[in-house]
């Protein structure tokens, strides 16, 4: 006989088309997928289960970001850690990597358990601090990377984004820390000395008509390059945040093909939306919300960021969520602050470009939106498709919804979006957090 169950958590999902295949309904009994079939909720044993009309939405398994700025601690008039599991949430996602760059720094066990606990308390997205790879972000020594791993939060993703971990001797030494517990370091490939602080517009001719510092892509390729060739040499992993040139990807190739042969090290990417829709022709306004870092690049590096994603050789969307204030955004272009909006319009934006030109399907999707972010973070609740037995992590999408984005109309506290005004494919319907909905018809629950 088997244990009675709650009929309260029982919740049916009737009619979704599975990563966009044939429809089936879904039988979810304590946040955990019981049954994929034909299922009839007035059968009585369903007699109180939540049902949800799904016809004509397509369900993939709950998005996953490995890069979001929550910017709690320290700067919350910008997001906390609730509003941007809201948004987060509203965008599809199930889980979120937060990153290390707040204010304090999380590069102490402590300080990750505090942003970990704070996700909890919000309860709308499992958020998972990522590690600093170095005390304060200074570059020069090894955070508690050990002591974060083995803290309540189990961090395994160390990065110090925003900055470069740019001493070779650094990098290496934390691809030998983090390969004795599965971590991987995630980089921000910037060099220093040939992009530094103040470039913000991809070099060539516009920086120069603009006057902007430039920001060349080989200041990106080089890093690139050089850790996949440290990660070789230490058998580790490291992650490429946020590609943004056609060298990069090129590199990324070579790599991969290596790392297959040798099979003991690996090299993973990501790509934002951001960069595989817009082009440095946007920053010709100075308007601050195209300021990003790394810059939007020419259209020959969008392309080729396409192609990557689509043939597997960039691994993972991520969104590089950078919430910011009114008074950081608004000053001239040079000293506006970088980053943009991203949770919750990703999706419609890798829908409107990869499903659009026929790129990626919709099972293409779930890979570079939730398996593949889930695996390169070791997340193992996370990511696992839609099967029996899998956590109820769900997200249920209008594929031909038409859009129209309004940044008034986003539950993030910033309004630094750079989507405002364009139309887009796709809108995500209902969120499902372990069998529990936090988005509803496209509103938080
Ligand atoms: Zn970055």
């Amino acid at each position: 006989m088997s244990a009675p169950e709650n009929d309260s958590s029982r919740v049916i999902v009737k009619g979704a088309s599975l990563l966009g295949d044939k429809s089936a309904d879904l039988l979810i009994v304590g946040g955990v997928i019981r049954e994929i079939g034909s299922i009839d909720a007035r059968d009585t044993a369903h007699g109180s289960a939540t049902v949800i009309d799904a016809d004509g939405l397509v369900a993939l398994p709950g998005l996953v970001d490995l890069h979001t700025h929550l910017r709690e601690p320290g700067r919350e008039d910008a997001e906390t850690i609730r509003t941007g599991s809201m948004a987060a949430a509203v965008g599809g996602y199930t889980a979120v990597l937060a990153m290390a760059n707040t204010s304090p720094v999380t590069d102490t066990a402590e300080n990750a358990e505090r942003v970990f606990d704070l996700g909890r308390a919000a309860g709308l997205v499992d958020v998972h601090p990522v590690g600093a790879v170095t005390r304060g972000l200074a570059g020069e020594e090894l955070a508690e990377l050990g002591l974060m791993n083995r803290s309540r939060a189990r961090v395994k993703v160390f990065s110090d984004d925003g900055k470069c971990v740019g001493d070779p001797r650094v990098m290496r030494r934390a691809l030998e820390y983090v390969k004795a517990f599965g971590g991987v370091i995630s980089q921000h490939s910037q060099d220093a000395s040939l992009a530094g602080a103040s470039a913000c517009c991809h070099e060539g001719e516009l920086s120069g008509q603009l006057g902007l510092p430039g920001w060349p892509g080989v200041a990106e390729e080089i890093i690139v390059a050089r850790d996949v060739m440290l990660a070789r040499h230490t058998g580790s992993r490291v992650h490429v945040a946020h590609v943004s040139t056609a060298g990069s990807v090129e590199v990324l190739r070579w790599a991969k093909a290596q790392a297959a042969k040798d099979g003991h090290w690996s090299v993973t990417a990501e790509v934002t939306p951001h960069h595989l829709l817009l082009t440095t022709d946007l920053l010709s306004g100075y308007d601050p919300t195209y300021k990003v870092n790394p810059p939007l690049r020419p259209v020959e590096d969008v392309e080729a960021l396409r192609a990557a994603l689509a043939d597997g050789t960039i691994d993972a969307v991520a969104t590089d969520h950078a919430p910011h204030a009114r008074h950081d955004k608004e000053h001239a272009f040079v000293d506006a602050a970088f980053g943009m909006l991203g949770l919750e319009t990703a999706l419609a934006v890798v829908n409107t470009v990869m499903r659009g030109n026929d790129l990626l399907d919709w099972a293409g999707i779930a890979s570079v939106m939730s398996a593949n972010p889930a695996r390169i973070a070791g997340l193992d609740d996370q990511g696992q498709g839609i099967a029996v037995g899998a956590p109820a992590n769900l997200t249920l999408i209008d594929p031909d919804a038409s859009v129209t984005v309004d940044r008034d109309a986003s539950v993030s506290l910033s309004r630094n979006n750079p989507w405002h005004g364009r139309t887009l494919t796709g809108a995500v319907h209902a969120t499902l957090l372990r069998g529990v909905a936090t988005v509803v018809e496209g509103q938080l629950a």
